[in-house]
């Protein structure tokens, strides 16, 4: 295996177990191809780790595996790296009720490069990188010894150009159907595996969902940016008398739609319209609004931009919202730290001028687990205001 050689002072990153190396930590570069398993060394040849070389990335390599004595990447290695996070799902989720988790979080379960979303029996997987492709058929195996019967692969169209992943879209084997049914604490929904949003739904506001079903009970809900209706379903499941859904994304409300008639729930009206002007122009006062917009924030130079939009959609929000009731605001950019979040929010409750306290503060559920040696990977903030 080749080596990718540190410049003295930059093992300290990796002794904090932060599983990236910049290009500007490396003295040699390994001559390995994208992607290749590499061992890591200090200055003074001390072995520090495993990882993902990749040299045209700004990080050329991703840590799996710090350990300082030499051990065998094999595929048992993979199977129980996978099996390990599999354990953790089963003490975090009651299947009986919620067959939809994440079971790979990327550097949240020391595997970056890839996303594995459990829909039923079928595991979307997303392959972020050239090493984690290199490794595919190990994690198939591994995936079907575990006992999912379907898997789809995924891949970012970001990937094929930066990383140059070769592997398209498409089943692995045995061909499943790309709209699946799950249940989420009971609760019933068609995900769209191929054409839907991320790997097809967003497993990772489960938690905010339930504390929404909590709180709806009599209430008229807005929920904006509502894709299939998650928000949604769990609100008119808590006994909500009227719920909106807000997308622009056609695809999105007609599964919202679908998914209500699916629970059997009625007192539903889906909007495809963007959700700026829909607060513009609304004369609706709701006692509930919901904003779970899109990352506005992908870069660092888009923040202050983002901050913005999130402002303009939050007073929007503290504008509509009629007195005694919940405004549960959110935000999955990773650029956007929680402490920045809660500022801009609470600017617009200022220039609203209303009274606002907060009840909860959401952030990701724990089958999307923070590694606490790697903050990037913390990226969902969710308040819960309580607005007078
Ligand atoms: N709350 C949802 C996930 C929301 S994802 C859930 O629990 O499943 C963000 C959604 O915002 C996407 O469905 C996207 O189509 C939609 N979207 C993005 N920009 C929008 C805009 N300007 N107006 C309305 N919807 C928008």
């Amino acid at each position: 295996m080749k080596k990718l050689l540190l410049k003295k002072g930059k093992e300290r990153a990796l002794y904090n177990r932060h599983p990236w190396i910049f290009s500007g930590a490396v003295k040699d570069l390994p001559n390995s191809e994208n992607g290749e398993i590499v061992q890591i060394f200090d200055y003074q040849q001390q072995l520090l780790g495993y990882g993902f070389f990749s040299p045209k990335n700004q990080i050329v390599c991703r840590v799996f595996e710090f350990t300082s004595y030499p051990i065998t990447i094999d595929k048992q290695y993979w199977f129980h790296k996978i099996q390990r996070a599999f354990g953790l799902r089963k003490q975090l989720i009651d299947f009986q009720t919620t067959n939809c988790f994440r079971l790979l979080h990327a550097e949240g379960d020391f595997f970056p490069g890839v996303i594995a979303d459990v829909y039923n029996q079928t595991v979307v997987l997303q392959i972020l990188i050239r090493g984690t492709e290199l490794i595919l058929e190990s994690i198939v195996e591994a995936l079907l010894k575990l006992g999912f019967q379907y898997i789809y692969l995924k891949t970012k169209d970001v990937s094929h150009s930066i990383e140059k992943i070769q592997t398209d879209s498409g089943w692995i084997g045995n061909i499943g159907t790309t709209i699946i049914e799950v249940k989420e604490n009971n609760i019933v929904f068609k995900v769209d595996i191929a054409e839907g949003q991320k790997t097809g739904f967003f497993l990772d506001q489960r938690d905010a969902r339930r504390l929404v079903k909590e709180y709806a009970f009599g209430k008229t809900v807005l929920n904006a940016f509502s894709y299939t209706g998650g928000f949604s379903a769990y609100a008119l499941c808590g006994g909500a008398v009227l719920v909106h859904s807000v997308d622009s994304s056609k695809a999105a409300i007609q599964l919202a739609k679908e998914n209500m008639l699916l629970n059997g729930f009625s007192a539903h009206e889906a909007f495809c319209e963007d959700v700026f002007d829909f607060l513009k122009q609304t004369h609706h006062q709701y006692d509930m609004i919901i904003l779970d917009p899109p990352a506005f924030a992908k870069t660092a130079k888009a923040v202050s931009n983002a901050a913005r939009g999130y402002k303009e959609l939050n007073l929007k929000a503290f504008q509509k919202i009629k007195s005694g009731g919940i405004v549960a605001t959110f935000s999955c950019s990773q650029k956007i730290d929680k402490e920045l979040f809660r500022k801009i929010v609470f600017a617009a409750a200022a220039d609203a001028r209303r009274n606002v306290r907060i009840l909860h503060q959401t952030t990701q559920p724990p089958d999307h687990p923070i590694n606490i040696f790697h903050p990037e990977n913390e990226y969902l903030k969710g308040l819960f205001l309580y607005v007078e």
